[in-house]
């Protein structure tokens, strides 16, 4: 029996996502998000499964790369765009759809030999002061666009929200109200909504949705989980009970002797560490589901082990099967007792981790 950490991916669980962003949004299609190996479940995996999605998008061209290898036909969306003139044939050759989010680009655009047209979203900057255009500019750009042979007639226009899993934040009513008010008679495709607007900001639906953290069943919302927004966790990573131990009371565990036992007990140690990807900032008594219940972590977090408190009658026996996020424990409560967001956890993820697809 391995003692490796194991992610189980649930591939119809990811359906039964999908199927869930398009009742919420039943009038957009969607843009479904890949980035960062697909949250960590696996880039192409994820990527043949969603089979319904409409296109997907990443960050960067070498993962938009990695799907065409994989035989993913689908339209790509680079959300990051391209970074310099040479990479445009790269785009065309492969039929990458381009973000364009400065001048930088537009001049590339409007500046190349290409033998070909690009499609284009066009992302206007409305608050997050991350990526995009002000919009003073996007009049010019607009025009510019259009006018650029190097691009397909019929561009899309986007933005992105900074607070949107702030439920009584009035920053994404101004994103969205400023975004409108800027390409007001305009009829061009539209695309606002990342998963915390897709649940919470209906009005923001537009032409396109743009899920990533609900496809994999996961709530953007810190106070919330998926399921009570009818989504099925994707991933479940598990390892085994390695060692048992009594201690007695007053004894102190792991690095630092942070953790002491308040009375004599049973010590369970797991085959699971930062190493794997756990977080290494998780707090004493973060739970881990053992033999059908929770039991809590005692102690720091090493590379490849973590130690519970199993109970002073503890069964268990080596061998068995913890899980440390899935259908059993949402990955919601351990970000939360980690001090992250689920988003990181997944991301971290090492090589290490076996990955099986169900
Ligand atoms: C990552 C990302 C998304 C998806 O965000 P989720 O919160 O995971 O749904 C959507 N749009 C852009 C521009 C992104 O970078």
């Amino acid at each position: 029996m391995s003692r490796r950490p194991v992610a189980q991916i649930n591939l119809a669980a990811l359906q039964h996502n999908l199927q869930r962003v398009r009742e919420l949004a039943p009038n957009s299609q969607v843009l479904a998000v890949l980035k960062a190996n697909a949250y960590g479940h696996g880039l192409v995996r994820v990527a043949q499964a969603l089979t319904e999605a409409d296109a997907f998008a990443v960050a960067r061209i070498d993962e938009a790369l990695a799907l065409r290898t994989a035989g993913i036909v689908k339209p790509i969306v680079l959300l990051e765009g391209f970074y310099e003139a040479a990479e445009l044939p790269v785009l065309l050759a492969n039929n990458l759809q381009t973000v364009v989010h400065n001048e930088l680009q537009l001049n590339a655009l409007e500046q190349t030999s290409l033998d070909g047209q690009l499609k284009v979203w066009l992302k206007i900057d409305t608050g997050m002061h991350r990526l995009g255009i002000e919009p003073t500019q996007f009049s010019a750009f607009y025009r510019r666009l259009w006018q650029c042979s190097a691009v397909l007639p019929g561009i899309r226009l986007m933005t992105h929200f900074c607070c949107a899993d702030e439920l009584d934040s009035t920053r994404t009513d101004a994103q969205l109200s400023l975004f409108e008010q800027l390409i007001s008679g305009k009829a061009e495709q539209r695309s606002l909504a990342n998963s915390a607007a897709i649940l919470a900001w209906p009005a923001s639906h537009a032409e396109w949705v743009r899920p990533g953290l609900i496809l994999h069943g996961i709530s953007p919302f810190s106070a919330q989980v998926g399921q009570q927004h009818q989504l099925q966790p994707v991933m479940r990573l598990s390892s085994r009970l390695i060692a048992l131990r009594q201690v007695q009371r007053g004894e102190r565990v792991g690095y630092g002797g942070q953790w002491q036992a308040d009375k004599a007990t049973t010590l369970g140690v797991i085959a699971v560490g930062y190493g794997d990807g756990y977080p290494r900032h998780a707090r004493n008594g973060t739970p881990v589901w053992l033999n059908g219940r929770e039991v809590g972590l005692a102690g720091r977090v090493s590379m490849d082990m973590i130690t519970v408190d199993l109970g002073p009658d503890a069964q268990d026996k080596l061998g068995d099967e913890a899980v440390l996020w899935g259908p059993e424990l949402a990955i919601e409560r351990i970000a939360v007792a980690s001090g992250t967001i689920p988003y990181e956890l997944l991301c971290n993820i090492t090589p290490r981790v076996d990955y099986q697809y169900l």
